[in-house]
């Protein structure tokens, strides 16, 4: 079946050899047919011929007998007597008979009957060439005599019957003729007894072979002139004894009807014909058709068989075309929807698979430009996901408008595009990127909302940077990332990129079992105020890896967020955190508060505020002595989500700390609207501090603006007395850095305490 569908037009030509074939078929059965229905005709026509014919010869040989010993036996044989007895034979039958005469055994015409009185009758029988031999014929024989057809001038063409009238001892004393005229006894034969024009049927004397009578062609006077030729005739009945199975004898004897075939008119013209032979009078019946005729009757068939055919095959094909153009359209449809995507129209991964193939099979170079929008999650999260499918639609359509014809516009998955040039040219790669970028610039807009997203390219070159579409996708991702880190931006795939990409993925596996296998440490960094008092610890987590060595925070924190650790990372740091300092302080006498450096994902997950009340009441200590430092990077998430749970916090009594402020893109209204008790100044803002001008002046207003909201501002990454002096110049009342203590371990934290109280 799959076979067929496949060759749909094997099929069409498999039925139309079939309906030829039957066609064929129909026409040669068609063809026997005729010729059977004719035959049968033919046959049947000749029987009835032949069974009529002789009826009638019989009943006149009768008559003309009867006549004829009446008039011998009566005396007046030479007398008014006779003419009168001719006379009435004559009107028995007008019309049939042109007329009756008498003669003697030597030929000499007598008498006849008065119709004949202005013909031009033979004077004696025996010395015409045309009555001659019948004439003789008769006087030899007992029968009824038919004599050759002729003309007689005045009466038209006749058929003589002649019968020798005898006397007792049989010897002929008279020979009655009776003069059969054709023109009208034709009608006697014939009536109703012809198959139409095509039919042609002869009654032939067999001893000259002279033709008696015709119809069916223009018999005229000059057709009974001449005999048909003895040698064609003498085949034709050889043929019939042949298709009999006799002997000529019986078969002229058996007064059976014969069918045969023969050709006429030099070979030209072949008829079929029946022929039936009359012993007693000496005569063959013939019905003959030409072979045209049939074929004509075929060709009328077969030219309606044809019109069916033809019309069929019409069809047929108009129906088989349908089929497979539908066919191929639901295989295009089919192999556009596994290699398109459905949302954008434009090509997917699985198209990009096979195109990539080819061209790494021919070895011609080619990028990747991989595409990423920046902030594509926020529109789906705020604006649901039909927002977001018009965007990416719109996004889809500015990509292709702005390729070339070289160039083709893939979408990998959700906001992940691709577009793959041949161009491998660096400079012209960057070109190509930012007018990627250009076109994604303006807002997108759907119904009446406006969106500004920025995406960031990640290029691949093939074979430089991957042999196969794996490794390029992996390159050119790794470059996106890179790019992503700067927003916007587009960036080349470096080898280098990989080898951070290869220690991230080292980090992130040896990261899953750090926990468990109790790597994790922490450490605090004292907080101090201006009069150099500790006001609290900052806890920052550590990570000693036998194999990885001592792990930077900066380095293995990404990681743990990327690939979802975080959570339980940070739960482990506020339980052990808490637990430690609340021991401490026990210990110690000391208030002090602890500062957990919260992330995003740790902030997002759904227990974390029951989870760390839990952590801090399970510590004992005082919610007022716990400080949570959040970034800017919370509120690209869902504002009210996050909103809500700082007040939650807030509320809690816990102290909230905005960290590295002054890096990130928060505007201070976001500011007045958040429960914040502390600002951080991000250390990069301190280490230039002295020389830099712009940076002292972005501390100073950082600290007024913590002023203005009544937030406690705290400067990070201290490290000298000139940046504290500065500081304090500034208005800045609280100090974290390397200038006062760098993080210290817990049992150093202790002694640190002991320390500040000797001194
Ligand atoms: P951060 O929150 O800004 O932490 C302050 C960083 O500045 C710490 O680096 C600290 O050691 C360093 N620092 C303090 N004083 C000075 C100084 O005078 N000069 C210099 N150059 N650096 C100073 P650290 O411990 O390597 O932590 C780096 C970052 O890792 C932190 O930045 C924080 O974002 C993250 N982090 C550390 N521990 C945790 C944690 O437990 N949870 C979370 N979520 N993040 C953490
Ligand atoms: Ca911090
Ligand atoms: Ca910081």
């Amino acid at each position: 079946m799959k076979l067929l569908r496949r060759n749909i037009w094997l099929l069409f030509f498999i039925s139309f050899i079939a309906t030829l074939v039957l066609l064929l078929v129909l026409a040669y059965s068609r063809w026997l047919g005729i010729q059977e229905h004719y035959g049968m005709r033919q046959l049947n026509l000749v029987e009835q011929w032949f069974g009529n014919l002789t009826a009638i010869l019989v009943q006149q040989e009768t008559i003309i007998d009867a006549v004829g010993q009446d008039i011998h036996h009566s005396d007046a044989v030479h007398g008014a007597d006779v003419q009168q007895k001719l006379d009435g034979l004559f009107s028995l039958s007008p019309g049939f008979f042109a007329g009756f005469a008498l003669t003697t055994p030597e030929g000499d015409l007598h008498k006849f009957s008065h119709n004949l009185k202005d013909a031009k009758v033979p004077k004696n029988l025996l010395q015409n060439e045309l009555t001659r031999d019948s004439f003789q014929q008769a006087l030899d024989s007992d029968f009824m005599v038919l004599g050759r057809t002729y003309n007689v001038p005045g009466v038209g063409l006749v058929m003589p019957a002649r019968k020798a009238i005898r006397d007792d001892s049989g010897n002929a004393v008279d020979v009655m003729t009776a003069a059969i005229q054709l023109d009208n006894a034709g009608i006697f034969f014939t009536r109703g007894m012809t198959l139409g024009d095509f039919n042609r049927i002869t009654l032939i004397r067999s001893r000259d072979l002279y033709p008696l009578y015709s119809v069916g062609d223009n018999a005229d006077k000059e057709f009974y002139r001449s005999a048909v030729d003895k040698k064609e005739f003498n085949r034709l009945i050889n043929q019939l004894a042949g298709n009999a199975g006799l002997s000529r004898e019986a078969l002229m004897q058996s007064e059976k009807a014969i069918p045969y075939r023969r050709y006429v008119t030099d070979g030209r013209d072949r008829v079929y014909g029946v022929a039936m032979y009359q012993p007693r009078y000496e005569f063959w019946v013939m019905s003959e058709i030409s072979e045209h005729f049939y074929r004509n009757e075929l060709y009328t068939t077969l030219l309606s068989y044809l019109s069916i055919f033809l019309i069929f095959q019409g069809v047929m094909f108009y129906l088989f075309r349908l089929i497979a153009r539908t066919e191929w359209k639901r295989r295009e449809d089919l192999l556009r929807q596994a290699t398109h995507d459905e949302l954008t129209g434009l090509p997917n991964r699985s198209y990009l698979m096979q195109t990539i193939s080819e061209w790494v099979f021919r070895g011609q170079p080619f990028s990747l430009l991989f595409l990423d929008m920046d902030n594509f999650k926020g529109v789906n999260d705020n604006f649901g996901h039909r927002a977001g499918d018009r965007v990416l639609a719109e996004l889809a359509r500015r990509l292709q408008c702005c390729s070339h014809d070289t160039e083709t516009p893939v979408r990998l998955a959700g906001d992940e595009f691709l577009i793959l040039t041949p161009e491998t040219d660096e400079e012209k790669l960057y070109q190509r990127a930012a007018g990627f970028l250009a076109q994604l610039k303006n807002d997108f807009i759907v119904g009446n909302l406006h969106f500004r997203l920025g995406a960031s390219i990640g290029i691949a070159r093939f074979p430089d940077d991957g042999d196969s579409l794996e490794s390029l996708l992996r390159a050119a991702d790794i470059a996106m990332y890179q790019a992503k880190k700067r927003k916007s931006s587009i960036q080349l795939f470096e080898p280098l990129f990989q080898e951070q990409y290869l220690s991230k993925l080292r980090i992130e596996q040896k990261l899953h079992h750090a926990i468990e296998q109790n790597e994790f440490f922490m450490v605090y960094q004292p907080q101090l105020d201006a009069l150099g008092r500790l006001i609290g610890v900052e806890a920052l987590l550590r990570w000693e890896n036998c194999e990885l060595g001592n792990v930077p925070p900066d380095q293995f924190i990404p990681v743990a967020e990327m690939s979802g650790l975080m959570a339980d990372i940070g739960r482990f740091v506020s339980a052990r955190a808490l637990q430690e300092i609340s021991r401490l302080q026990q210990d110690s006498g000391s208030r002090f508060r602890v500062s957990l450096n919260v992330s995003v994902s740790q902030f997002m997950t759904p227990d974390f505020l029951p989870d760390l009340l839990q952590q801090i009441d399970a510590a004992g200590l005082d919610h007022a002595l716990v400080s949570l430092e959040i970034t800017e990077n919370l509120f690209i998430e869902d504002m009210d989500y996050v909103c809500g749970l700082l007040g939650e916090v807030h509320e809690q009594g816990i102290h909230l700390s905005l960290d590295d402020f002054g890096t990130g893109y928060s505007s201070l209204s976001v500011l007045r609207c958040l429960p914040l008790d502390e600002l951080k100044i991000d250390k990069s803002f301190v280490e230039n501090l002295t020389t830099d001008e712009t940076a002292s002046k972005l501390v100073q207003s950082i600290i007024s603006i913590g002023s203005n909201h009544h937030l406690q501002v705290v400067a990070e990454g201290v490290e000298t007395a000139e940046q504290l002096a500065l500081l304090l110049d500034c208005g800045c009342q609280s100090f974290q850095g390397y200038h006062f203590a760098r993080p210290l371990k817990i049992a150093d934290l202790r002694n640190y305490l002991k320390d500040q109280r000797f001194l």
